[in-house]
């Protein structure tokens, strides 16, 4: 069978990330997960205990080693060979992540190591402009979206079950800023391809959203 590249892009909260997960597992396929790779740039930035501007963004980007690893089922994210699998999800890189994505500098490194890790198929891969930047001529795009209040209640539960005091309405302002700033950046925005399938999963179950990723391969 032909090793399909699927591209999955999205507002944030969407669920991308999950039943990208999955899919990638029914089919054999390697999940690579490009949100990761900018919460690894604003993690790194965040390490240098200095205010974080364009500059010091840039000044990281430029020898920092980003590396994914796709095993069992589960991404590790290493910055310079250390894991930083858990400290990429906290509330602090969430906060200045989209301020990192905006960056040109930042964005060509990050592109090139994607399109790397997809030029040889079998890949599902999800993020902002995967349909329409990093993978153009991609088998399956897929733009995946749900209304901003199932996708805050998404993340509430996420963020609760993982410790965190979080408000929900506080949540959803903080999906609302995150999304428009993705969608009005100059550089590669967050928008649906014209030849990607919108799936709205407001009212699926997460077997549902996989179920129809898969469709879509056969
Ligand atoms: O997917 P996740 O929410 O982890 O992504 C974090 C941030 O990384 C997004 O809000 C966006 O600013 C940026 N991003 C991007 N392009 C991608 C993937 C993520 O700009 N392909």
């Amino acid at each position: 069978m032909k090793k399909l590249a699927v591209a999955i892009d999205g507002p944030a909260g969407a669920g991308k990330s999950t039943v990208a997960q999955l899919a990638a597992q029914r089919l054999g396929y390697t999940y690579i997960d490009t949100g990761a790779m900018y919460r690894a740039v604003a993690w790194k930035a965040l390490q240098q205990g200095k205010p974080v501007t364009d500059e010091l963004i840039e000044e990281v980007v430029k020898d920092i080693n980003v590396e994914l690893e796709y095993k069992e089922g589960k991404t590790f994210v290493y910055v310079d060979e250390r894991d930083v699998t858990g400290e990429i999800r906290t509330p602090e890189v969430t906060g200045i992540v989209s301020q990192v994505a905006a960056l040109g500098q930042v964005r060509e490194k990050l592109v090139d190591l994607q399109r790397q890790m997809g030029e040889k198929g079998a890949v599902i891969m999800d993020g902002r402009d995967i349909a329409t930047n990093v993978l153009p001529k991609a088998d399956v795009k897929i733009f995946l979206t749900a209304s901003i209040e199932e996708r805050a209640a998404r993340r509430y539960k996420e963020m609760k079950s993982k410790g965190y005091d979080v408000d929900i309405d506080q949540l959803k302002k903080e999906i609302a800023a995150r999304d428009k700033a993705d969608s009005e950046r100059e550089i590669s925005p967050l928008v649906q391809a014209d030849d990607a399938e919108l799936l709205d999963t407001s009212d699926m179950s997460i077997d549902e959203v996989v179920e129809e990723i898969l469709k879509r391969c056969r």
